[in-house]
């Protein structure tokens, strides 16, 4: 096998152009910043991971530009001369030196594993124990617009086969008028497709209370992260109090948050994402606890490039418990393809690619061509 030893780490801030602006309560974007980091070894193999994040800072803190000042500064200097096969001794090492920033964590994290797959000439996945499925299923985010358009939007996809089930952003206008919007598109997709809603933390305990039973009433089947990310109580409160699963994504970042909310029944869904979580072996244990709870997972997504989205996918793939599909859906969003063969989508399903490391090559042209100057 050829030397493991690191020799180099880069970075390379992107700017991804997107089909349409794509909204969140409070934030929105026309193009998706995402920072590329290739760890290069001795033997001339190089992994690449991403640091992504919803758009900036207002999920977790975190932007492309944080991370690229942690891993330059900071973490790059703990990996040159180790061993690509040495991540869990890393990982301890740079939580020395380095508290949180997990999304900076999962870069380098991701990056280590292509690495460390190329140089056996094996796929990701077999480092995190092979695969429970070659594909997950894709639920589309719609847009914020009113709801005539966005149901145009649904059928449009529904007819394309390109997707069965649809997850609505709440949380940007008052209470009343997001009910009403969201009630709108889930009865007119009632029986056809699933509709999901992610309130991004917006709500407090009695706005929640007050408000998420219409939605049940009129058919959504998924109710995520209503409150802020520490009001576990007030999760369970409402997890407890609706006949619908609630999911946990703000919530759960870490393998002793899946616990905690595990042990309140506060989700019946955990949103797994490698970005939030500083990477595929720390999502693997918390998919593992969900798994001893008997509490099913979904892929979430940070809006990855196809990079950051087949990291995912393999995570997804490798983990038993995820049971609830995914919403990979960060490349379909991009107006540009950044891989010399892009990912496969089709009838509603991500396929995983096959090929050493993550199975995916960039395309250097368009990655020049969307570095930020
Ligand atoms: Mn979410």
């Amino acid at each position: 096998m050829s030397d493991l030893r690191i020799d180099g780490v880069d970075t390379v801030l992107l700017d991804l152009p997107l089909h349409r602006s794509h909204r969140f309560a409070r934030a929105g974007m026309d193009a998706q910043p995402v920072l590329l980091v290739h760890i290069r070894t001795r033997g001339g193999v190089v992994g690449t991971g991403e640091g992504v994040v919803p758009g900036g800072p207002w999920w977790g803190g975190e932007s492309v530009e944080t991370m690229r000042v942690v891993i330059e500064r900071y973490i790059a200097p703990l990996l040159l001369g180790r061993t690509v096969d040495d991540i869990a001794g890393i990982q301890r090492d740079v939580d020395d030196v380095v508290a949180t920033n997990l999304y900076a964590k999962a870069a380098i994290e991701v990056a280590l594993h292509d690495a460390w797959a190329r140089c056996l000439d094996v796929p990701v996945h077999t480092l995190l124990g092979g695969l429970a499925r070659r594909s997950v299923p894709v639920t589309w985010a719609l847009g914020t617009e009113p709801a005539p358009v966005v149901i145009d939007e649904a059928m449009a996809k529904l007819d394309a086969r390109l997707h069965r089930s649809f997850k609505l952003k709440m949380g940007a206008q008052s209470p009343v008028e997001d009910v009403a919007r969201v009630c709108a598109v889930a009865e007119k997709l009632a029986g056809v497709a699933g509709v999901r809603v992610d309130l991004n933390a917006r709500w407090d305990l009695l706005t929640s209370l007050t408000h998420l039973p219409r939605l049940v009433e009129a058919g959504v089947e998924l109710i995520e992260q209503p409150v802020p990310g520490a009001e576990f109580e007030a999760l369970a409160e409402i997890n407890h109090a609706l006949p619908i699963p609630v999911m946990a994504d703000e919530s759960l970042r870490t393998p002793t948050d899946a616990l905690r909310l595990a042990r309140l029944r506060a989700a019946d869904v955990y949103a797994l994402k490698t970005t939030k979580s500083g990477g595929l072996r720390h999502t693997k244990a918390i998919a593992e606890i969900a798994a001893a709870a008997g509490i099913p997972c979904h892929g979430g997504t940070s809006i990855e490039s196809p990079l950051g989205t087949v990291a995912s996918l393999h995570l997804a793939c490798a983990s038993p418990a995820v049971t609830w599909g995914s919403e990979l859906f960060g490349p379909l969003l991009m107006r540009h393809e950044l891989l010399t063969t892009p990912l496969r989508y089709a009838d509603g399903e991500l396929y995983l690619p096959d090929g050493p490391g993550l199975g995916v090559e960039l395309d250097p042209d368009a990655v020049r061509a969307f570095t930020r100057e």
